[in-house]
């Protein structure tokens, strides 16, 4: 499947951060709901190694659903997320609140 299929509206970059952005409540409290977070917090996303997740603190987008600065990981989880190729997310860009 191309990235590009109808479903992408925003091609966001995703670019390096010095300090990792945490996530909002809202979004923990998602990610424990679905299991991938554990009660202290810990981000236990499928497929993603320790090494990965290490990075992806250290990588933001400039949300345009959002408008504002996300953490990658908040991205990587984000019901619009289509997929990352090239340093770029393919975003769905369907409004979210
Ligand atoms: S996938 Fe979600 S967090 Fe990432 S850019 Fe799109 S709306 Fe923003």
């Amino acid at each position: 499947m191309s990235a590009e299929s109808t479903d992408t509206k925003f091609i966001v970059p995703v670019k390096g951060v010095e300090k990792s952005i945490k996530l909002d409540e809202k979004a923990k409290s998602e990610l424990q709901a679905i299991g991938m977070m554990d009660e202290k917090g810990k981000l236990k996303l499928k497929g993603v190694s320790p090494k990965m997740l290490k990075r992806m603190k250290l990588e933001a987008v400039d949300c345009p659903v959002f408008k504002k600065e996300l953490g990658f990981v908040q991205c990587y989880v984000c019901s619009n997320f289509h997929s990352r190729v090239m340093g770029k997310v393919y975003c769905k860009g369907e409004p979210l609140s």
